[in-house]
């Protein structure tokens, strides 16, 4: 057993540390944090919390035993051809992630199923225009990716009520009715009206959301991309939209961010962008998380959300 304390070295970049440093202090006193810059000496470096770094800066820390990231996706964090692989990499798993991804995609969906872009439409024309509103449980809605929180965006549908489907890579999720792997795909968007894409970014999900996906929808159906910016074909959408196919598109996340202000997503009027908000880690409950794992690896047990750096995600 090692006599000095472990060094948890906090390298968010672009997050500002004060909350982390309290909650993290006041959670694991015993563990020294230091934040980046003040990284003292490199070799001290235990483990790494990190969100966004640049390439190669993981390399320096010759002994380090594990990186968590900040966030669940790590799509960016496996990027980095630098990045050690010969330890583990954690992502977040976090209980406030988990609920703020339900609370939004459940509002868009209601948003889209309510027939809301009809009425804020109508509204701009003084037009008293009511429409027949269907039944939730006639509403087909897929969730693309049924992990921790397409598994939870799923249920939290399903208890409105929705008629919902997923689609994941090699297993079932019990109580969803799901579609697996890319023979499937075609029977599972053939009926999804409102299609949520919850998928981790990888060589194999990259540009999914593209021309020949969108035609496999029913027509008119809508699209909520709260995975990663890299699935949708950005070119591909603004046709869809304009022919008819898709009827509207709730973005949250983009290949390029912050979404450059000349961009067309901002002014078409059936895309709704907002900045990557839908879910946030927070601090207050992510860290409870990152203590426990640390814990574990300080203890030597296994550590829970490792990233198979194979299947990358
Ligand atoms: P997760 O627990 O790792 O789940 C990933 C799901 O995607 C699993 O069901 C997996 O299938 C499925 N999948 C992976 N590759 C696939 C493929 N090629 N074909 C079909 N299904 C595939 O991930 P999570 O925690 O739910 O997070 C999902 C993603 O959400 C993250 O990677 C991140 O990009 C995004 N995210 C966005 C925000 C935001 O604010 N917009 C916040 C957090 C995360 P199996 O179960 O069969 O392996």
């Amino acid at each position: 057993m090692r006599s000095g304390s472990f060094v948890l070295l906090y390298a968010c970049f672009g997050v500002n540390p004060r909350h982390w440093v309290r909650e993290l202090s006041r959670l694991a006193p015993d563990i020294e944090l230091r934040v980046y810059p003040e990284i003292g000496n490199p070799a001290d470096v235990d483990f790494v919390f990190t969100w966004d770094h640049p390439h190669g800066f993981l390399a320096q820390f010759e002994n380090l035993r594990a990186v968590f990231s900040l966030g669940a996706g790590v799509d960016r964090l496996l990027r980095d051809p630098e990045l050690p692989r010969n330890i583990p990499v954690v992502r977040m798993v976090d209980t406030s992630l988990v609920s703020g991804m339900a609370e939004f995609v459940l509002m868009r969906v209601l948003h889209y199923h309510r027939q809301m872009p009809y009425y804020e439409e109508r509204q701009r024309a003084h037009a008293w225009a009511p429409q027949r509103a269907g039944l939730a449980k006639d509403r087909v809605v897929g969730v693309m990716g049924l992990g921790q929180l397409g598994h939870a965006c799923a249920s939290a549908l399903a208890s409105v009520g929705f008629s919902v489907r997923g689609w994941t890579r090699s297993k079932a999720v019990p109580g969803v009715h799901t579609f697996i792997g890319p023979d499937a795909l075609p029977a599972f968007l053939a009926g999804c009206e409102i299609l949520v894409c919850l998928l981790p970014l990888t060589p194999q999900t990259g540009g999914i959301l593209n021309r020949d996906l969108f035609a496999q929808l029913p027509r008119g159906a809508y699209l909520i991309n709260v995975g990663r910016g890299g699935h949708l074909v950005e070119e591909d959408l603004i046709p869809a939209l304009d022919s008819g196919q898709l009827a509207g598109a709730t973005l949250d996340v983009f290949r390029e961010e912050p979404l450059p202000p000349d961009h067309p997503f901002w002014t078409h009027p059936r895309i709704t962008v907002v900045p990557h908000i839908a879910a946030l880690t927070l601090p207050e409950t992510a860290a409870v998380a990152l203590v426990a794992n640390l814990r574990r690896a300080i203890a030597g047990q296994p550590l829970r959300d490792v990233v198979d750096l194979e299947a990358g995600y």
